[in-house]
């Protein structure tokens, strides 16, 4: 059995983040992921929006982490060259019926710490999106777009410069709590065993599964599994929008809004449905609610331009019906292992969030 000081389970984002942060921090650090590359789960299948932070509760997770997460990521794209851009966002109200929920958005994020929304005048919404249709809408200017994958990257190579090591194809099977460290089965083509001082579980989708496989963590810490996915139009034709558009949102998602990607193509989405395991095969039935929701805004969709694109699963512990889970992090005040943290339900913003996860994370280690 090798002896480890730090192994990070999960090379999504968040996990890369987590393994950059401990590095440099001097910690020996081993990567493990079950697939045979890195960020290839819900790191490579989400909007790729850097958000502002407008939604999330006041004092949630969600909140505290996307803001100066979002903020630490803008300067970290610019001194890494990692691709952005700081495109911005309208929120639109599309009927009246909508406006007393726009207003609802400003407030909910100038309690977050945004304060740069900016209510748009009917004359600036023609002006600056056109083919908009709406009646009232706001400005986020601080809402853009990455490049996720050109971030892992940047993540990987800098974990690695202070010594850390990826190890792919290697899934952590199960696992043992032990008086003075964590024992993981590790499968793969070279199964190995591992004892290791810290545990890092940041496996997005299959983070309570991977809990409940490791013997000494109270079963009743680990949070229940849910899946919802969400499907990805893409547009044939040229943009028509100058800005992200989101739509006003629904309780539990944000509606089928317009992302545009560093290539300037449209995407549209994602909807929200429930699934019962990791699938992400496109559904195209779908193709005609995509019509209707994404004419609410803008009428002039024509017929046969809307092509499918991809698909995305929120990594949920909280089912149908029940409030969206906020971030969830358990460190040994939560479930009495020393050494070790599990990151569950890190859906979206973990990506705009995963500079800030990772020092959270570095001091929940504390
Ligand atoms: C549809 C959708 C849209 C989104 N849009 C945005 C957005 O625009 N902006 C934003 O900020 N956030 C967004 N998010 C959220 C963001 O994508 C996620 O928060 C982030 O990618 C999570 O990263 P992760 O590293 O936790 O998970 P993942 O990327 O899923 O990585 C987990 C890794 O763990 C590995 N793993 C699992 N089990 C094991 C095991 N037993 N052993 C070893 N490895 C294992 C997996 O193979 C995987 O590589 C979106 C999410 C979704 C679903």
């Amino acid at each position: 059995m090798e002896t480890l000081d730090c192994a990070v389970i999960g090379a999504g984002v968040v996990g890369l983040a987590i393994a950059r942060k401990l590095a440099q921090s001097g910690r020996d650090v081993v990567l493990l992921e079950a697939e045979d590359a890195f960020g290839t789960h819900t790191s490579a299948r989400n909007s790729e929006v850097m958000h502002a932070g407008i939604y999330y509760a006041s004092g949630s997770m969600k909140a505290r982490l996307c803001v100066p997460g979002r903020k630490a990521l803008y300067d970290y794209c610019a001194e890494h060259n990692v691709n952005h851009q700081r495109i911005g966002k309208v929120i639109v109200a599309c009927d009246d019926s909508e406006i007393a929920a726009l207003k609802k958005y400003k407030a909910q994020a100038e309690a977050n710490g945004v304060d740069d929304l900016r209510m748009l005048t009917p004359t600036e919404l023609k002006e600056m999106e056109p083919n908009v249709r709406c009646v009232a809408g706001f400005l986020s200017p601080s809402t853009g777009i990455i490049d996720s994958h050109g971030l892992m990257l940047s993540y990987l190579g800098e974990a690695e410069d202070n010594g850390a090591m990826l190890a792919l194809s290697s899934p952590v099977l199960s696992g043992k709590v032990e008086s003075d460290g964590i024992v993981l089965e590790v499968g793969g083509a070279d199964p190995m065993t591992l004892k290791c001082r810290t545990v890092i579980i940041s496996a997005g989708l299959k983070a309570p599964d991977l809990a409940r496989s490791i013997k000494g963590i109270p079963e009743d810490t680990i949070p229940p599994t849910f899946y919802a996915i969400g499907h990805y139009y893409t547009l044939t034709t040229k943009s028509p929008f100058n800005r992200l558009i989101y739509p006003v949102a629904r309780p539990d998602w944000l509606g089928v809004h317009v992302t545009i990607d560093l290539g300037g193509r449209v995407k549209f989405g994602p909807d929200f449905e429930w699934i019962d395991r990791v699938d992400y095969q496109f559904d195209q039935t779908r193709e005609a609610s995509f019509y209707k929701a994404i004419r609410h805004y803008y009428p002039s969709l024509q017929d046969g331009t809307l092509q499918p694109g991809y698909t995305g699963i929120r990594p949920r512990i909280t089912g149908p019906g029940e409030p969206v889970q906020d971030f969830t992090f358990h460190n040994h005040r939560v479930h009495g292992v020393k050494g070790l943290v599990a990151l569950y339900g890190i859906e979206s913003p973990g990506l705009t969030s995963s500079l800030a996860i990772a020092d959270h994370v570095a001091k929940l280690l504390e």
